[in-house]
């Protein structure tokens, strides 16, 4: 099996064929800030030509920039892989080293190419290449081989991510897989008018080929159209994939779409990053969960046994003064280990909602500065995560973090009852430290934009609670452990759409709610940025005018169950049986059980009864 990966790379700090004002002529992206990767890729590039186009990949987070550097690395990868993958066909006991006509029947029982996303897409242009102009299969039957090889995942409903190539630089670097496209398209238009005869407009929403000014090839409806399955990553998400985004693909053929919810691997994300925790359960419920987590249910009859209670908020705390100490010898910062750690670490976007939070963390300390003496539960919020390089709107929420960090960090009144940190450089190697160290997970993105996430489940198996929204994986995480023993708030994706149809007016929020006033005023006026008082006023005119992701209308919901999350702090009884309940739960969140899904039911493989040979591991 094959899963064609060509994931950006994470975030660090050609030829352009159709301007970028018609990159996505029917949508007002925020500010439309994100300009380009801002000189980080031309930065990298040297004389070497041939090496640059595997030297550095697109860093980009939800966000197409149609760079013809980009379409070579997506070819580069596709070719190589088919190749293989051809080569070994060819040279198995399947195979025949003459170009026999049925040779390639067998082809898609033996091979299954996942196409991660559309940047594989072209896999499906170019097996057809292959099997049509080298290995001379007829074009109907080389379609059918080819639709039974693949499938697709997608990733994301965000309109801005999705791949549309300019058929003017695609055609000038693959002429012949465009004709491939055109002729693909044409058989698949033919199909579509035959079943609804006269609708010109549903023929238009369905080509592979957009017209307009630019005309570009839609590589989601390639994918779709190539494919013999198609999946979303979370239930909320798959169903989304089947209303709105691919609608009249689903009523064409709706036998095609799935959905498989992401998983984590408890592994890394358990075994190797909290070995506290892994020991503890395992002295409970045995080493089983390690590989079918599901057995993590064992432990619900001792949600109220007290040594389990004990011992798990005990890993808990000694993790979190182990990751204070790390913050305090890396980056010679202190933070109070037995305030609450609040955490929000993923890549910084204007979707994820980032500003959510700042905007609750500039409302925490408006109150301990207006009712010094109150007492309240003290918090380390930690916000981590990069920015692409050319996302403007993302590095200026970056700033606004900082920002806000100076003001509240060094406020004698505040003291140690609350501090903000931004985490730099966020990867895997310190999301392994932050997450075991967690109480609280931040999922905060509005209702319809995360197709999962995986952080969530990272946080859930590692002993945190989820304050969140219903989208993604937060649904049926929710599902698992019971609504009740997470913090859900805010919009659900019927309400989101029901406002965009009323039309979303952040001003009302504003003007009805005075702390959101009173944050949002010292944003703007430069509260957190006396130096530079305009740092901000961008931000702030994105919330007031232009928000897509309906900040405002979640403020109030999530301020009020931020309140819950305190006040269930204060009983770490009742917290830690909460935490108990959620690891429980976690099960359904292992990779392990994914990829068997994938297996069985888009692969059409079952696992086999091979015996791994067990190690003979000298004792010393
Ligand atoms: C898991 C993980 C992510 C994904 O996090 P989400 O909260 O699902 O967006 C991103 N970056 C790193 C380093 C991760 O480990």
């Amino acid at each position: 099996m094959l899963v064609l990966r060509l994931r950006e790379a994470s975030a660090t700090p050609g030829v352009r064929a159709c301007g970028r004002r018609d990159a996505s002529p029917d949508l007002t992206i925020s500010s439309l800030l994100l300009v380009n990767t801002g000189g980080y890729i031309e930065a990298v590039l040297d004389r070497n030509l041939a090496e640059n186009i595997s030297r550095v990949l697109y860093p980009n987070d939800n966000f197409f920039e149609g760079k013809e550097l980009r379409l070579k690395q997506e070819y580069f990868v596709v070719a190589a892989t088919l190749q293989d993958i051809v080569r070994r066909f060819k040279s198995s006991k399947f195979g025949c080293r003459d170009p026999v006509r049925t040779c390639f029947e067998i082809f898609p029982d033996k091979v299954a190419i996942q196409l991660n996303d559309t940047h594989p897409a072209l896999a499906i242009p170019e097996l057809m290449r292959i099997l049509v102009d080298v290995e001379k299969v007829d074009w109907d039957k080389a379609w059918e081989i080819t639709k039974k090889t693949c499938a697709y995942t997608n990733h994301t409903v965000l309109p801005e991510a999705l791949e549309r190539w300019p058929v003017s630089m695609f055609g000038q670097l693959l002429p012949r897989h465009l004709e491939i496209i055109y002729a693909i398209n044409q058989r698949h238009l033919d199909q579509v008018a035959a079943l609804f005869p006269g609708d010109v407009d549903r023929l238009r929403r369905m080509s592979v080929i957009e017209e307009g000014d630019c005309k570009r090839i839609n590589m989601a409806h390639l994918c779709v159209i190539g494919s013999h399955a198609v999946n979303g990553v979370a239930r909320i998400h798959s169903e989304i994939v089947k209303h709105s985004v691919f609608k009249d693909f689903y009523e064409l053929e709706p036998e095609k779409f799935q959905n498989k919810t992401n998983g984590i691997t408890p592994r890394r994300w358990l075994l190797l990053c909290n070995p506290g925790l892994a020991d503890t359960l395992m002295e409970k419920i045995g080493e089983g969960f390690l590989t079918d987590l599901s057995q993590l249910k064992k432990l619900l009859p001792l949600v109220n046994d007290e040594a389990l209670i004990r011992e798990v908020a005990q890993v808990k705390q000694e993790n979190k003064l182990k990751f204070s100490a790390f913050l305090e010898k890396e980056y010679k910062v202190r933070i109070n280990p037995s305030s609450m750690f609040d955490v929000h670490v993923k890549r910084i976007h204007e979707y994820k909602r980032q500003l959510l939070n700042c905007l609750h963390i500039i409302t925490l300390y408006n109150r301990i500065k207006k009712d010094p003496a109150k007492a309240c539960v003290p918090r380390t919020v930690i916000i981590g995560g990069k920015a692409a390089p050319g996302y403007h709107l993302a590095k200026k929420i970056i700033k606004l973090v900082t920002s806000i960090g100076d003001v509240v960090n060094h406020d004698p009144i505040v003291g140690n009852r609350l501090k903000v940190i931004f985490l730099e450089n966020y990867r895997v190697s310190l999301a392994e430290k932050v997450i075991p160290a967690a109480d609280l997970s931040q999922q905060i993105s509005t209702a319809g934009t995360e197709a999962s996430g995986t952080g969530n489940m990272k946080f859930m198996l590692n002993g945190a609670l989820t304050i969140g929204t219903m989208d993604g994986a937060n649904v049926e995480m929710a599902e698992e452990a019971g609504a009740e023993n997470l913090f859900i708030f805010g919009l659900r994706v019927e309400d989101v759409q029901a406002l965009d149809q009323k039309g979303y007016n952040a001003q009302e929020y504003y003007d009805r709610l005075p702390e959101l006033r009173q944050a949002v005023d010292q944003i703007r006026d430069g509260f957190f940025s006396p130096s530079e008082p305009d740092c901000f006023k961008d931000i702030v005119s994105m919330l007031l005018y232009h928000d897509r992701f309906k900040v405002f209308a979640d403020y109030e919901a999530y301020v009020a169950c931020q309140a819950q999350v305190d006040q269930l702090y204060q009983n770490p009884k009742e917290w830690t049986k909460k935490v108990i309940r959620n690891i429980a739960c976690s099960g359904k969140f292992s990779s392990d059980r994914t990829i068997t899904e994938y297996a069985r039911e888009i692969w059409g493989v079952e696992p086999s009864d091979l015996q791994i040979p067990t190690p003979n591991i000298p004792k010393d």
